[in-house]
């Protein structure tokens, strides 16, 4: 094809070839040759990156961000098959993409968490197990190559002049050269494979393929579908005369819209099918499974708005990546303003798709606006309580859902609680744990404080690495011994959610590992105390010996209340950090804190101690007393799964102790 411009002058005119990124071919790869068995769904990708597009182009122009719309244009997408040709053209006067931004969006999986695809697609072990996994993160574009072994795309930046054409044909690499473009938008050119009704490859090119495609996936997207048919001119003479005349007649172009446009959240609820819901979701949420859960919201009042909302089955990759998109549609009359407004919701609720709709707000509201508007902020809060309200419900009528919806997203839900003290009495009643009472169970503060024993003060928690560092803390004996339930709290957010809510319903929350615990009746208490006073004494010189030598460890040796079988173990203040949060804050947070000291406490009982005060009771300064206080302190760091500060020295120590013993 000639060019007006000189072909010497630049390189980009000849096609120049790329390579995929390996992630891209790995996954190219899977898609073409297995796998996907509904491989309609290609064209509901391909529309809903053409209505991806013509939204941004609305949206910049909108915005003063990218060029004006002509008044007179219509925003739309276009199907155009071609019989004879095998191959179906999809259309979209939209934003289109910039050289840069074809090599970036179509040469890389952009999306994040593909690497981790690529990972578990590796293991995967068959196609249907690939395609399954496929089926979780979707691959948008490159569905195209379920259907075309080869594909072209032409686009045009919105605002620039040049137009690039990428060619693929889903191997190893693809091809890129400037060309030329009318307008501003994207045609996706796909070469058709052959029909194979057997492998779901029906005939692509056909308009009422087409058509139910569309009304199946894409009928609510909010531009038109039109379909562009070539079709033989329809005629009422005889068929003998048709055949004499075909060289003659020419075909006619006919133009139908093929999607009703409606907005799925302004049609009365029982009208609208499950399947209707879904594939909204898909294209909003960019999710290729279906939603767990749908909500839909009216106001009505000052402000009036609707909201389609959906609770994601998978937690995506990115939800807790400081950059993750999130945040809702947000329609006004129902014409989308903006496409993400993280203000409608607050950040732990991030995982919640869908759409707000309001009649009360300006069509130009800008990014700067919504950040402070009032209307906003009333449909945040509103927004906020029906959600809550409804996982609350969820809880209680299908305790199973909510569990899933709780694996994935709990731990988000948790940083709430210290994040928004206004719904604080709304969330903690969300709230699930592992707790000692049910090792195969989670339960609520609710189901703990109905189980609380009699004279039990505090609901207990104890926090760690995990469930099996939490499951064999020593800080948990007594409570096992008084059958006193204790909660798990293993998420790295719970132990700042604990730090924010000091009592649940008037019970106090308390770390088994924090401060001195006290367990039984009044009678029980009183009987503890009256004995542990009395071992204090006797144990008072051994302990000012332990104090002496592990004063640059710990800031206090006393004896415990909480041990029944192990030696020793350490706990912090009442109101230090644990361990395991100071330890987090110090790799996650990357925070330099003053290292806190704790306190080592000794179990009066055990026989070891016992020993140990009788050989300190004769002589006082001999050194093995020196040698095993450093042996209990690292015997407590390592129970509670912390490191040692001289590993070397204490093994040494043991070996030696060790030896002694045989
Ligand atoms: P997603 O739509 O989830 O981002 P896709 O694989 O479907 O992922 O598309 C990848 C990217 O390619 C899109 O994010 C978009 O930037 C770009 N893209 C795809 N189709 C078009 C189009 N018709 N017009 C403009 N950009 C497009
Ligand atoms: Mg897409």
């Amino acid at each position: 094809m000639s060019t007006t411009e000189t072909p010497a002058a630049d390189a980009a005119h000849e096609p120049q070839s790329y390579e995929f990124r390996a992630e891209t071919r790995q996954l190219l790869d899977i898609v073409i040759h297995s796998l996907y068995s509904n491989k309609e769904i290609f064209l509901r990708e391909l529309v809903s990156n053409a209505s991806d597009a013509l939204d941004r182009a609305r949206l910049e122009a909108l915005t003063g961000d990218g060029p004006a719309l002509a008044e007179d244009e219509t925003l739309e997408i276009r199907l155009v098959p071609e019989a004879e040709a095998r191959t179906l053209r999809i259309s979209d006067n939209g934003v289109g993409m910039s050289r840069d931004e074809v090599i970036e969006n179509l040469g890389t999986i952009a999306k994040s968490g593909t690497r981790e695809l690529a990972a578990k697609l590796k293991e995967a072990k068959d196609a249907e197990q690939a395609a399954e996994l496929i089926g979780q993160f979707g691959v948008g574009f490159y569905s195209a190559f379920m259907v075309a072994d080869r594909v072209e795309v032409v686009t045009r930046r919105a605002g620039q002049d040049q137009a690039v054409r990428w060619v693929s044909t889903g191997d190893g690499s693809y091809t890129l050269e400037d060309t030329h473009r009318f307008h501003r938008g994207t045609d996706v050119i796909l070469h058709l494979k052959p029909v194979d009704e057997e492998n779901g490859l029906q005939d692509f090119a056909a308009p009422f393929a087409l058509e139910g495609i569309v009304k199946r996936h894409s009928d609510f997207v909010s531009y038109p579908i039109v379909l562009e048919a070539t079709e033989p001119a329809s005629t009422d003479d005889d068929a003998d005369e048709a055949e004499t005349t075909a060289e003659t007649t020419a075909e006619t172009k006919t133009e139908r819209t093929l999607n009703s446009m409606q907005p799925i959240w302004t049609r009365s609820p029982s009208e609208v099918k499950d399947e209707e819901y879904t594939e909204f979701y898909r294209h909003i949420a960019h999710d290729w499974n279906e939603p767990l859960d749908t909500l839909r919201l009216v106001a009505e009042g000052r402000i009036e708005y609707k909201a389609l909302l959906f609770l994601p089955e998978k937690a995506p990759f990115d939800l807790f990546y400081r950059d993750s998109r999130h945040g809702l549609q947000l329609y006004v009359r129902r014409v989308l303003i903006m496409d993400r407004c993280e203000e409608l919701l607050p950040l732990y609720l991030r995982f919640v798709k869908g759409v707000v709709d309001s009649s009360d707000l300006p069509l130009n509201i800008s990014r700067e606006m919504v950040q402070h508007d009032r209307h906003i902020a009333l449909m945040r809060k509103w927004l906020t309580k029906k959600v809550l309200e409804h996982l609350r419900s969820l809880q209680k009528d299908d305790f199973e859902k909510y569990l899933k919806l709780w694996k994935e997203f709990g731990k988000v839900l948790k940083e709430g609680v210290s994040g928004d003290p206004e719904n604080r009495e709304r969330l903690l009643p969300l709230l699930l744990f592992p707790s000692s009472a049910e090792p195969e169970k989670l339960v609520t503060f609710a189901e703990y404080k109905e189980r609380m024993k009699d004279g039990q003060d505090a609901i207990y928690y104890a926090a760690g690495e995990s469930y099996a560092a939490v499951e064999s803390s020593p800080h948990l004996e007594a409570f096992r011994d008084k059958g006193i339930e204790v909660l798990y709290f293993t998420d790295p957010v719970d132990e700042i959610l604990a730090q924010s809510v000091p009592e649940v319903d008037g019970t106090a929350l308390r770390s088994v590992g924090k401060g001195e615990i006290e367990l039984g009746d009044e009678e029980e208490k009183k009987a503890a105390e009256e004995k542990l006073e009395e071992r204090t004494k006797d144990y008072a010189d051994l302990l000012e010996s332990l104090q002496k030598s592990l004063d640059d460890h710990v800031k206090e040796v006393r004896l415990s209340r909480r041990l029944t079988t192990s030696p020793v173990c350490l706990v912090a203040g009442e109101m230090d950090m644990s361990p395991h949060l100071e330890r987090l804050l110090r790799q996650a947070e990357g925070m330099d804190l003053p290292k806190q000291k704790r306190i080592l406490e000794l179990n009066p009982e055990h026989e070891l101690l016992e020993k140990l005060r009788a050989r300190h009771g004769e002589n006082a300064e001999d050194p093995v007393v020196g040698d095993y206080a450093e042996l209990l302190y690292g015997q407590a760091l390592l129970a509670e799964g912390s490191e040692l500060p001289d590993p070397m020295r204490y093994t040494r120590l043991v070996s030696q102790l060790m030896t002694q013993g045989l």
